[in-house]
């Protein structure tokens, strides 16, 4: 409807797909429309995170409504929140069924920036979170016994991958319900073929059938649109400010 639309309008959101859930406005509404544990938005709060972005405004009820989501916004625009927070309302408590989601960032630095962020965002969820720094301590860390106990994994896709292909696997994806791409322009970039081989690789791994993808990016990029429009089921895209391309 017309609210909706100028609500879009002022907020530079522009978005492509069916059935599109309105963006929201306060994060209270996570609450009311979409269940999220009021935990949840007080952690939100004592972030200091009052009023949600645009992204945010808009990604959040999308993931809440579980659609894949092609996302793109500046730098600094507060991306990590959009994605954390659905994965964190989905996640609920914690389990011992190993990871439910994982989050590929392009550096070691940002999965830690990430990790850190996602500390804070879960506080008394009890959600526990992981993230790999050094692989060869892999054996130490995703021990047959532990390896079960952490919801949320954070990572560089080469260890992931190396991980899931050793013998037996030091690591298993059957239960990833949501998939995040972080800087997904930066990891599927022209020239870093490396990566789109061991994104197949990982996304193999990931064969629960109701597992959900997305991809967050600072720039639209035509071949991670393309990709996204073949590959994935009730994608909505949407872009903050103006599109570049
Ligand atoms: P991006 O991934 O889009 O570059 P980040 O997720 O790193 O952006 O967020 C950028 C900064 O904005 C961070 O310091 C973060 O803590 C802050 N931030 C995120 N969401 C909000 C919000 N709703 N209100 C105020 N600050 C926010
Ligand atoms: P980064 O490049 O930031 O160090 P990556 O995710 O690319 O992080 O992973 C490091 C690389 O080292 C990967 O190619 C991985 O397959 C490889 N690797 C990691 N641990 C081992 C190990 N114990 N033995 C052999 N190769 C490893
Ligand atoms: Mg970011």
């Amino acid at each position: 409807d017309e609210r909706i639309s100028k609500l879009r309008k002022d907020n530079k959101i522009s978005v492509i797909g069916n059935k599109i859930p309105a963006p929201i406005e306060h994060f209270d509404e996570l609450c009311s429309l979409y269940s999220v544990d009021t935990k949840v938005v007080d952690n939100l709060a004592s972030c200091k995170y009052t009023v949600p972005t645009p992204i945010q405004m808009q990604a959040l009820p999308i993931m809440m409504t579980g659609r894949s989501l092609m996302a793109c916004a500046p730098t600094g625009s507060g991306k990590t929140v959009a994605f954390l927070t659905p994965i964190i309302r989905d996640l609920k408590a914690p389990q011992k069924n190993g990871f439910r989601a994982l989050i590929l960032c392009p550096t070691r630095e940002l999965a830690k920036q990430t990790y850190q962020e996602c500390v804070r965002l879960t506080e008394k969820t009890g959600l526990k979170i992981h993230v790999i720094s050094k692989v060869d301590k892999a054996d130490e860390t995703f021990g047959v016994k532990s390896k079960q106990m952490c919801d949320i994994l954070i990572s560089t896709p080469n260890r992931v991958r190396f991980l899931i292909q050793q013998e037996p696997p030091a690591l298993e994806l059957k239960s990833i319900e949501w998939f995040v791409i972080d800087e997904a322009d930066r990891l599927l970039e022209d020239g870093k073929d490396n990566f789109k081989e061991q994104f197949d690789d990982i996304l193999k791994a990931c064969t629960n059938p109701s597992r959900k993808l997305a991809l967050f990016s600072a720039t639209y990029t035509v071949p991670i649109a393309k990709w996204a429009i073949k590959n994935l089921k009730n994608l909505i895209r949407v872009t903050i400010g103006q599109q570049n391309t």
